[in-house]
């Protein structure tokens, strides 16, 4: 890890953080290659470090690649183990700065095997991953997957999808309803392994006992509503609720490749 060592100054490899809480967790997922593609190109992936690595905390992620051939599938499984891999092993004790090191990495990983392999030229991925540090929850995203959480009852979608008309919304030129309609709905802003360099959302958030994470590919919002994810979301235990929500996709016709990785909160464990 020598290279990814020197881009970082001494200050930012501050020594590791006393292990306090553990959240405990169960997880659900699912994914499902819909009705209408070939080929899945989605992935999840997690890890729930332990031992040495417990203060890096649990790890969910899921990427949906894209590119001709099956060179999207390359994308995101690269880009997942690759994301983890490096934030692993990365010497911050930041958790934010280590998924910011891990999100390049996998950037230049994609983008150096495009190079390589002339068929997979043009391939990339999204990155959606949440990552249970203690009492928070940090949040990674580029492209657009999703990540939704409920607390409460109520339901937030905690990412911004990085697409051109979401864009446009943001600077005013079209409404939210014309963003579902915009004919380059599906076109990305951002994506790991499209430029030499990628710029991630990193958000951490409070983290409490009874949260409800999911995350997901586009497949999953593309033909359920959002108050049809709330609903499975609030009344199913998490595999349930990610057979359902991959389910209901392909009931709503599963245009596209579908992944949900649901995480609840059990509880937020002290450590003496
Ligand atoms: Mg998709």
């Amino acid at each position: 890890m020598e290279e990814i060592t020197a881009e970082f100054s001494a200050e930012q490899i501050a020594p590791t953080a006393d292990l306090r809480i553990i959240p405990e967790v169960t997880v659900g997922c699912k994914t499902d290659v819909g009705r209408v593609r070939e080929i899945n190109q989605d992935k999840f992936e997690y890890y729930l470090a332990e031992d040495k690595l417990a203060t890096r905390g649990l790890i969910f992620l899921v990427c949906d690649g894209m590119g001709g051939a099956a060179a999207g599938q390359v994308a995101s499984e690269l880009a997942a183990k690759t994301f983890i891999d490096v934030y692993l092993n990365h010497p911050s004790a930041d958790p934010g700065i280590a998924a910011g090191a891990a999100v390049q990495a996998a950037n230049r990983f994609v983008l150096d095997n495009a190079r390589a392999f002339p068929a997979r030229r043009g391939m990339g991925t999204t990155l959606s991953a949440v990552l249970l540090v203690q009492d928070l929850a940090f949040l990674v995203q580029v492209g657009d997957s999703r990540i939704y959480r409920i607390r409460n009852g109520e339901m937030l979608q905690l990412t911004t999808d990085h697409t051109y008309p979401n864009e446009l919304h943001k600077m005013g030129m079209i409404t939210a309803e014309e963003i579902l309609t915009h004919p380059q709905h599906h076109v990305l802003t951002r994506a790991v392994g499209a430029e030499p360099e990628v710029q991630p959302d990193i958000e951490a958030l409070d983290l409490k006992a009874g949260d409800v994470f999911m995350i997901c590919s586009d497949g999953v919002p593309n033909h359920v509503s959002e108050d049809e994810i709330a609903r499975i979301l609030g009344s199913n235990p998490p595999s349930a609720a990610a057979w359902k929500l991959v389910g209901q996709a392909l009931v709503g016709g599963g245009s596209d490749n579908a992944t949900a990785l649901v995480v609840r909160i059990d509880g937020l464990v002290e450590v003496n």
